[in-house]
């Protein structure tokens, strides 16, 4: 057996508890021991019987004097007792619903007993503690104990009893990390640490077996990220010259005037451009901030020094959305293009998609609007000089060469826009490659997005508040979390929701409905007519959340509040707000326990996406706030992304590895990076 078999040859592991295993992710060895604790136990206190004191937890060494089964008096329920012995005196154990342990245990073992101690006015005793033959090497009691996230139908002391069948293994892991750096570091060799992470001899070394395990995942992304950086500056870009007066004449045909962060982070990618090295960028602003002008300076200055631009957005009704703005925008001085899946322009003909096609390989247009279609149908643009994605953070090299021109040898600019933000510690662990710049301010004039959380009893009132909105002109969103009503914790769903509204609450206004499940020609529809405000109220699931810019929606209303995060709440928010008048996020919520009120007090007295997105990323971990694994982000399940000292140590040792080493020198290593998981550029 090594890492790569399956658990079903571990002993002792059949069918049903492989299936078990497998709903969790685990199919081999390796699955299992980086399948992490989340916490430990702490056992390792040993006292006698006699020094006993209410609530320790503590571990007992003693002899069962007897033990036994009786049915408990109210229900049917198995009791079982047992009176054991240490020498300084006896004590009193229960076990509840465990008949078999009659079979496990008998009068006269010696066992280890680990748990809560109970004082009261029948005497001593400990109920359901953990027990184990005091013969063996113990892993259940008498120590640190590792707790794990397990699915039902596995108990922690099944987990850690597999993982003992394999800790011959275990101790045979190969070392990939070079030596310097264990050595250098006073890291953990690979096999102790993953030894010490499930069962620790002591605290300090299960810090530091996280430590080295820690280290690991994010060296292994930081790799790949310096290694694509390093591939980049080998390339070539096309060198864009700044136009100064075309530039400042498109800025004062402009409705509105640039804020001074519009034009900062508008000035920088274009110098960023001028010398023919590929510009690696992340623009990033909250909702509502202005970054489609700032694309829009950008491409004309591509565009006016002969190269064609696209821009990705991640769903058709915002690359339609995309479509009608920069066409305005460019007032038919550039040929503005859309591509996308199923290629139906709204409030526009259709058009040929093979022709489209061909007029992007021939150049005919300047700039091409698209979804993710773009990249899977294998689209070739001539001259093509930059790539602007929308809202999707990541993209990798592969995919940038998958849309070069193949006629030049020069790989596109590169810019991605985000609204959602990412603390420090984040962008540096995952998106070093990138270079930021950031739109802080607003455009003047916008008025603050009035927050509240709405107790259940002024329901009413805030349906008579959105009555009078629409009554005035105004559109309103209702979110809700699911689709449909399976849901048994009574979540609401938004076909029940869009019921209720229709037929009890508003049965006078136009009400649309919107979630996943709608075939897109359907969503499209919804979403047009909310934008032609042929529909008052638009209820929809999350899908809704990013781009969408309707300037007359003032009341966002999110139903089951406490089922979204904060950075997602604030996406919502963003989605009104948008025009001259007065906007409004109400927020619903039936869970009224203390966290999740605080979480969503903090968001209604919180403005600022940025800490409201770290916060998050304390509150739910990235993987939850940045959805790693949709976007093929590798896992994180032990690094710390708020740990900047962990960061900027793995950033150190990256650059040392690379001015001294060739990865090729470590097949180990090599074998690793290669490995799916850790490819975190959609290659
Ligand atoms: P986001 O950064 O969320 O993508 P948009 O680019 O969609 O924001 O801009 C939001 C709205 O603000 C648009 O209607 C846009 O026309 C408007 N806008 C952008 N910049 C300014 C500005 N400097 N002054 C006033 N309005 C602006
Ligand atoms: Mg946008």
């Amino acid at each position: 057996m090594n890492f790569e078999s399956k658990i079903e040859l571990i002993d002792g592991v059949g069918k049903v508890l492989a299936s078990r295993l497998k709903q969790m992710g685990i199919l081999t060895i390796k699955d299992l021991v980086y399948h992490f604790p989340y916490r430990y136990e702490d056992y390792s206190v040993v006292k006698k019987i006699n020094e006993l004191n209410h609530e320790d937890v503590v571990t007992i060494k003693a002899k069962v004097e007897l033990i036994a089964n009786r049915r408990s008096w109210k229900k049917r329920k198995v009791v079982t007792e047992a009176i054991v012995d240490d020498g300084s005196d006896r004590l009193k154990i229960v076990w509840f619903n465990q008949p078999f342990l009659i079979k496990n245990i008998k009068a006269g073992d010696e066992i280890f007993l680990s748990g809560k101690v109970e004082i009261n006015n029948y005497g001593t005793q400990m109920v359901s503690p953990s027990y184990e033959k005091s013969t063996s090497k113990t892993i259940h009691t008498a120590r640190l104990v590792s707790i794990y996230p397990l699915t039902q139908g596995i108990t922690a002391k099944q987990f850690r009893f597999l993982l003992q069948k394999v800790l011959l293994i275990i101790k045979q892991t190969k070392e990939f990390l070079p030596i310097d750096i264990i050595e250098r570091n006073d890291f953990f060799y690979l096999n102790q640490a993953l030894e010490q992470i499930h069962f620790p001899q002591s605290h300090d070394s299960m810090i530091k077996a996280k430590k080295r395990l820690q280290f690991d995942e994010l060296f292994l992304v930081q790799l790949r990220i310096y290694q694509a950086k390093m591939e980049l500056k080998k390339s070539n870009a096309p060198r864009i010259k700044f136009l100064e007066k075309p530039t400042v004449d498109f800025v004062k045909s402009l409705a509105f005037e640039l804020t001074t962060d519009q034009k900062k982070t508008a000035w920088q990618i274009i110098q960023d451009m001028e010398f023919g090295k590929p510009m690696n960028r992340l623009l990033e602003g909250d909702v509502g901030s202005g970054k489609t002008v700032v694309a829009a300076l950008v491409m004309q200055n591509v565009i006016l020094n002969g190269y064609k631009c696209i821009v990705m957005a991640p769903t058709e009704i915002l690359a339609t959305q995309h479509f009608e703005t920069l066409k305005k925008m460019f007032d038919n001085h550039f040929r503005v293009g859309i591509f996308t899946r199923s290629q139906r322009i709204i409030g526009t003909e259709s058009l040929n998609k093979n022709l489209i096609k061909q007029k992007m390989k021939n150049g005919e247009f300047d700039v091409v609007i698209g979804t993710q279609a773009l990249i899977q149908e294998s689209v070739e643009i001539k001259d093509l000089g930059l790539v602007i994605i929308d809202e999707q953070h990541r993209f990798g090299v592969g995919q940038r060469k998958k849309l070069q021109d193949k006629g030049q040898k020069l790989i596109p600019h590169f810019l991605s826009m985000t609204a959602t933000p990412i603390p420090r510690t984040l962008a540096l662990a995952l998106y070093s490659d990138l270079d930021l710049c950031i739109i802080k301010s607003m455009p003047k004039g916008r008025k603050q997005i009035v927050s509240r959380l709405v107790e259940e009893i002024n329901r009413v009132k805030a349906y008579d508040f959105i009555k009078q909105q629409v009554m005035d002109g105004r559109q309103v969103f209702v979110i809700c979390p699911l689709i449909d009503e399976s849901d048994t914790l009574g979540v609401k769903s938004v076909t029940a929701e869009f019921k209720k509204l229709t037929e009890e609450i508003f049965p006078q206004f136009n009400i649309g409905l919107l979630h996943g499940k709608l075939k897109s020609e359907q969503k499209d529809s919804v979403m047009q007519g909310f934008i032609n405000k042929k529909i008052d109220i638009l209820v929809s699931t999350s899908v809704i959340e990013v781009g969408i810019d309707v300037p007359n929606a003032t009341i966002m209303m999110i139903e089951g509040a406490d089922r979204f995060g904060l950075a997602q709440l604030h996406q919502f928010r963003g989605r009104v707000g948008r025009g001259e008048h007065q906007s409004y996020c109400l927020l619903f919520s039936d869970n009224s326990g203390e966290k999740t009120v605080q979480r969503l007090k903090y968001f209604v007295e919180c403005k600022d996406g940025f800490e409201l997105a770290e916060k998050d990323l304390e509150l739910r971990g990235a993987g939850e706030v940045y959805g790693f694994r949709q976007s093929g982000m590798p896992e994180m399940k032990v690094a710390d992304l708020l740990d900047a000292e962990m960061i900027s140590l793995v950033q150190t040792e990256v650059g040392e590895f690379f001015k001294n080493n060739k990865i090729e020198d470590y097949p180990d290593l090599l074998n690793l990076f290669r490995q799916k998981n850790i490819i975190i550029h959609f290659e």
